[in-house]
């Protein structure tokens, strides 16, 4: 079959762009390698948490349209505001149709806690991460719980409570916590140390135990009305599991983002990954895309490991290969690259100033910045200075933004996805290739 686009990168950004162009009729590919950064996000989107000082940010879109004077080869600057709102009312709707509800407070970020009990400002979190329900109870200062899994090592709750309690809107709250053992636990064959947040997410997932670890629930929160349990209540069917646990202990079921694997992160994945088959897009896992040639400025096909005799032609190629942590960057002692096509790195040569000399500066990790060049319409610039004209770059790849420090990661892969796609589906309905 031939397609219209090849998206290399099945990660977030990459699956938002075959999203659109495959609910707008194109004929869209995925080639994707592995696994992308949302198995270890918290599973929130954050479009833009934080100024350069560090302040908290309320009103996302707002700063986004000041961002332009200052900061113009910033992603958000390219695409401008609408899109990236535009991006977020679609992503939103379209993980909810494969049942993924995420909360937003209209045009404002909320905050989230972490797994070590630090509010984090995001925009889009999940049902059982930020709800309504929840927020007013919190503002009531209705006694919380917080509770692990006996046998859970990645978590610690005690740690949770010690920096929630610091928090100033919780600080005249009542937090208790407690551990929770899981009836299965007798007679497994598994080191109960061994359980990581997969293993409980697919026991969760039978609904078998459900009344008894409700049971358990009840009895450990001391009569809490909020219960936070670390996230992996479900990966599959957390919606209806959520809400019979809920029924069943009588209590507001929070979910604390854990270590990896991220099963938050996982049915992010999952709803995007079913919605992209939905509308007929084809995915092809576990092939790495190793070359590609380009004739007058033009990409004409690529070629990937499992079929390095095949050129997969497309009249549109959109690279979402992510950052260093997911191989779109590459990094040797004193050199980086862009390993596919060798693009333009924005970065410095010296390898000292890469980074920053403290772990925790303020001033974060140059590092973080670096991407590829792009111009206004995210397709990026070869080594001779000139575009690729029919391939957009999006996502983690990109340069001139810092994911941690802005607090925009999930923010810019969405919606830089997003506006590739509509740049194709526009050339297309023009009749343009
Ligand atoms: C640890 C961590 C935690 C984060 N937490 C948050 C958070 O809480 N909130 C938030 O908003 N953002 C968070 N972010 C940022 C955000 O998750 C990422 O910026 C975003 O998911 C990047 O999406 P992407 O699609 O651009 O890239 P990725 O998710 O990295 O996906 C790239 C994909 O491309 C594939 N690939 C790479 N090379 C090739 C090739 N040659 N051929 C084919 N496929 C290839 C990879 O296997 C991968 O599947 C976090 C990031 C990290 C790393």
């Amino acid at each position: 079959m031939g397609y219209d686009c090849i998206v290399i990168g099945g990660g977030l950004s990459g699956l938002t762009c075959g999203i659109k162009l495959a609910s707008e009729g194109v004929r869209v590919a995925v080639i994707s390698s592995g696994m992308n950064a949302l198995h270890f996000s918290s599973g929130s989107i954050d479009v833009f948490g934080y100024t350069q000082s560090g302040s908290k940010i309320r009103k996302p879109f707002d700063h986004i349209e000041s961002l332009a004077g200052a900061s113009p080869e910033h992603p958000y600057s390219r695409i401008g505001a609408k899109a990236v709102r535009d991006s977020m009312d679609f992503f939103r709707e379209e993980v909810a149709k494969a049942g993924l509800v995420m909360n937003h407070e209209r045009d404002e970020n909320h905050v989230r806690a972490t797994g070590m009990g630090v509010m984090k400002v995001t925009f889009l979190s999940q049902e059982g991460v930020y709800n309504q329900k929840l927020k007013e109870a919190v503002a009531r200062r209705e006694k919380i719980a917080v509770l692990n899994f006996y046998g859970y090592r990645d978590y610690y709750a005690a740690l949770t409570v010690q920096q929630l309690k610091k928090y100033p809107a919780l600080k005249d709250t009542e937090i208790v916590t407690g551990e929770i053992s899981l009836p299965f636990y007798t007679g497994t064959q598994k080191n109960l140390h061994e359980f990581r947040s997969i293993d409980l997410a697919r026991v969760f997932d039978t609904e078998k135990y459900l009344p008894r670890i409700a049971g358990e629930i009840v009895k450990k929160a001391q009569g809490a009305r909020i219960v936070s349990l670390p996230a992996f209540i479900g990966i599959e069917n957390f919606s209806r599991i959520h809400t019979r646990l809920e029924e069943l202990t009588g209590s507001l079921i929070y979910e604390i983002p854990t270590l990896p694997p991220s099963i938050l992160g996982l049915r992010l994945d999952n709803a995007l990954r079913s919605r992209f088959a939905f509308y007929g897009g084809e995915y092809s896992a576990a092939d790495k895309v190793i070359a590609g040639t380009v004739e007058n400025g033009r990409l004409a096909h690529i070629r990937t490991e499992n079929y390095e005799g095949t050129m997969h032609k497309a009249a549109f190629f959109v690279m979402s290969t992510g950052s260093f942590f997911s191989g779109g960057l590459r990094s040797t002692f004193n050199s980086l690259d862009e390993p596919i096509f060798g693009l333009k790195i924005n970065a410095p040569q010296s390898r000292r100033e890469w980074y920053s000399q403290k772990f925790f500066d303020k001033k974060s990790h140059p590092f973080l910045s670096y991407g590829v060049e792009t111009d206004g319409e995210l397709h990026p610039t070869l080594q001779d200075g000139n575009c690729i004209e029919n391939l957009f770059c999006t996502g983690a790849i990109l340069s001139d933004y810092d994911p941690v420090q802005e607090g925009s990661g999930g923010g810019v892969a969405v919606s830089t996805g997003y506006f590739a796609a509509m740049k194709i589906i526009e050339r297309i309905r023009a009749g343009i290739r």
